[in-house]
């Protein structure tokens, strides 16, 4: 072993995620000083290692233990392994050159977790999904479905505020969540047209307009005739397509979440379920343009996500990530590269990239079994959104 690892902190009784966790001085040899650590629980090392790469572009992956014999900063009270996660870059980290992404919350004002939809069920959902970005100033965009609600026009509006009043932008997500795979050009158009009128209302008074779109599902045409007439319509209306990278199935863990007796396998699966989408999209951006891009997250608004939210930002700071805007991430020259998928499937631009590319398809894991049994349970049980005629 290298040097020893140790951080100034409690052993967590929880699985949880830290932020700005310094490593102490013994592992200055190792770790760089001040890397940002993430310690889980619930994974026992027999043999501590420190293992650094010297490939400054990569991230660079840190196992070790830490119990009361290696801790010489004292807080380490129990006796329970902690394998720490330290994740860190080297100097063009430190120099904030790090990797980017943009956060992208889907079907405002609740998306289907089975929460209450009524506006003393929302609010305070909302409230603390959206309290980390209003403190620490994080850019966030919200997809509105203006018509899948039970809020009336002036609850829907006190919610859209609350977005506005956190600092986020808010989007078009079509009224009903319209799926152009089951409707006509003709009415997915117009379901888009519908929602625009909400938006446009909260956002007026801020003098900002209603700038992207985000396709339901991620559907967007299943020839390339409808996909060209959809597109046509957007471009038409001055519409900025919302494309996203890192595709995940938080949604699935967000019915599991209402469910009381997997809640607290959902609070300890949920991030490192999240990093490992993180972690293969990164590679799959490596593999499709030869370097890491800006990544578009998509989670939706949800109890799950409202918890949960400060982990997960943590996660992404642990990986090196600043968080920047939907146009900052877009500006990137990858979003301009060619993107020629037509067919049923919802899937991250990354594999529509690859795929016009003529690249051999590469998917990324789907959640664990009892995640998508509990989401089909939950989708039984009512679990949907409501939608307003
Ligand atoms: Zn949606």
């Amino acid at each position: 072993m290298g040097a020893a690892l140790s951080a100034d902190v409690d052993a967590p009784t929880e699985p949880r995620y830290f932020e700005s966790i310094e490593t102490a001085p013994s592992t200055r040899g190792g770790v760089p000083w001040g890397s940002r650590l993430l310690i889980a629980r619930g994974a026992e090392v027999e043999t501590p290692l420190l293992h650094a790469k010297s490939d400054p572009s990569k991230i660079t992956i840190v196992f070790g233990t830490v119990d009361r014999d290696v801790t010489h900063q004292g807080c380490m009270r129990s006796r329970w392994l902690v394998v720490l996660l330290a994740l860190f870059t080297t100097a063009a980290f430190a120099a904030g050159e790090g990797r980017q992404v943009a956060i992208t919350i889907d079907d405002l004002p609740r998306g289907g977790d089975g929460g209450p939809y009524d506006l003393t069920g929302v609010r305070p959902m909302t409230t603390k999904l959206l309290r980390p970005f209003r403190e620490q100033h994080i850019p966030v965009i919200g997809f509105v479905n203006a018509g899948r609600t039970k809020l009336d026009p002036q609850g829907l509006q006190e919610i859209l505020n609350l977005w506005l009043d956190a600092g986020a932008e808010l989007g078009n997500h079509s009224y009903s969540h319209a799926d152009i795979n089951n409707v006509s050009l003709d009415v997915y158009t117009a379901d888009i047209v519908r929602g625009e009128a909400a938006i446009r209302q909260a956002l007026a008074p801020r003098a900002k307009t209603l700038e992207f779109y985000r396709h339901p599902y991620l559907h967007t045409g299943a020839t390339q005739e409808i996909k060209k007439g959809l597109q046509g319509f957007l471009d038409q209306r001055g519409y900025r397509v919302a494309p996203i990278t890192l595709d995940n199935s938080d949604y699935a863990f967000a019915v599991a979440y209402l469910q009381s007796e997997l809640r607290a396998r959902v609070r300890r699966e949920y991030v490192p379920y999240m990093e490992s989408v993180v972690e293969f999209f990164e590679q799959r951006s490596v593999e499709v343009f030869g370097r890491e891009i800006p990544q578009v997250l998509l989670i939706h608004a949800n109890e799950m996500n409202a918890d949960l939210m400060p982990e997960l930002l943590a996660m992404f700071r642990g990986r090196g990530y600043r968080f920047v805007t939907l146009s900052a991430a877009l500006a990137d020259p990858a979003y301009g590269a060619p993107e020629e998928y037509a067919g049923h499937a919802g899937s991250s631009w990354l594999h529509r990239w690859s795929k016009t590319k003529g690249m051999a398809p590469k998917n990324e894991l789907d959640p664990a079994k009892w995640v998508m049994d509990a989401f089909a349970a939950g989708r039984r049980a009512g679990a949907l959104p409501p939608s307003s005629p």
